[in-house]
């Protein structure tokens, strides 16, 4: 009886401590395999998930940390080699001015990154929880819109705010829904050239509340599409156009904390559309109580 039991269960138990030994190790390749259908054989698949989930953790992290060095190199490499031709004293005052300001474009390039990164890790926590309250989301809209103006002006794009004569009050959190628009509104205008157009439109259905932010820029390929939500991915590798992969990634967490959704349809050098929808039962006010 007693080598039976040994060999039926206290041999498997054997390997599974060997392998978790050397999963502990790190060796994140180690699977078990086990013909049968008992308890047994449901705690190898249970291992064998998790030393899958652990390998592909692991190829996140790596691949993190590579695009955060990666990010911070570029500007430090710049600070650094200006600051360093700064240093000669025969320079005109134009160059001096002009070096000076590259410096300063890229260190506020780092500052602008490391919040990003701050930001999306404090969304990332696993106790993160939203800040609710009711508010009025034409008249927060309609702030973004004047804070973005500016940028729009320099380029001589039309912003156009399309929305319904009543206000909605939504319950979510304001700060991280205004980041949400800024996010959007800033993108469609970095992308989109000059004299073009970007419309922000809300539209209300029987069951929900639809905000779009439509723009006349350079678009995305399909294959950009599904990776847009993806941390530091940028479609213009050349990096011609200022910015770090990270401000979609923390809108679709924000969107994600309050079980909204949102799509995008794009097509190159015609533009883009980003949609935020918002259910109905996360809205109240006016037309709600019109509707009661
Ligand atoms: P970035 O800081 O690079 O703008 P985002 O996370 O905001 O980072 O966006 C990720 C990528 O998605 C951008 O690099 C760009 O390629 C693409 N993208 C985002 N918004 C638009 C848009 N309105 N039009 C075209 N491409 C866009």
């Amino acid at each position: 009886v007693f080598l039976i039991v040994a060999d039926i269960i206290v041999k498997p138990i054997s390997r599974l401590t060997k392998v978790t030994d050397e999963l502990a190790k790190g060796n994140y390749k180690v699977r078990v395999n086990y013909e049968g259908k008992d308890e047994i054989s449901s705690l190898y698949a249970s291992f064998n998930q998790m030393a899958v989930r652990l390998a592909k953790q692991e190829t996140i992290r790596q691949q993190f940390i590579s695009d955060v060095s990666h990010e911070f190199q570029t500007p430090l490499t710049a600070i650094s080699g200006f600051a360093t031709i700064l240093k000669n004293e025969n320079l005109t005052d134009e160059q001096r001015q002009k070096y000076a300001d590259i410096i300063l474009f890229n260190s506020n390039r780092l500052s602008h990154l490391s919040k990003n990164m701050l930001q999306l890790t404090l969304l990332d926590g696993e106790d993160t929880s939203l800040d609710k309250s009711e508010f009025p989301l034409i008249e927060q809209l309609n702030r973004v819109i004047e804070m973005e103006d500016n940028a729009a002006l320099s380029k001589d794009i039309e912003i156009e705010f399309i929305h319904p004569k009543k206000e909605f009050i939504i319950e979510a959190d304001e700060s991280r829904m205004e980041q949400v628009w800024i996010n959007l509104l800033s993108n469609a205008i970095k992308y989109t050239n000059e004299h073009g157009v970007v419309t922000v439109e809300v539209r209300r259905t029987p069951t929900e509340l639809q905000v779009r932010f439509e723009d006349t820029g350079v678009g995305m390929s399909q294959d950009a599409i599904s990776h847009i939500f993806e941390r530091f991915y940028r479609q213009d590798k050349s990096r011609t156009i200022e910015g770090n992969g990270l401000g979609l990634s923390i809108v679709k967490r924000i969107i994600d904390l309050h079980h909204y959704k949102i799509d995008v349809e794009s097509q190159e050098d015609v533009g883009s559309v980003f949609t935020v929808y918002i259910p109905y039962e996360m809205f109240t006010g006016l037309t709600k109580k019109k509707k009661d």
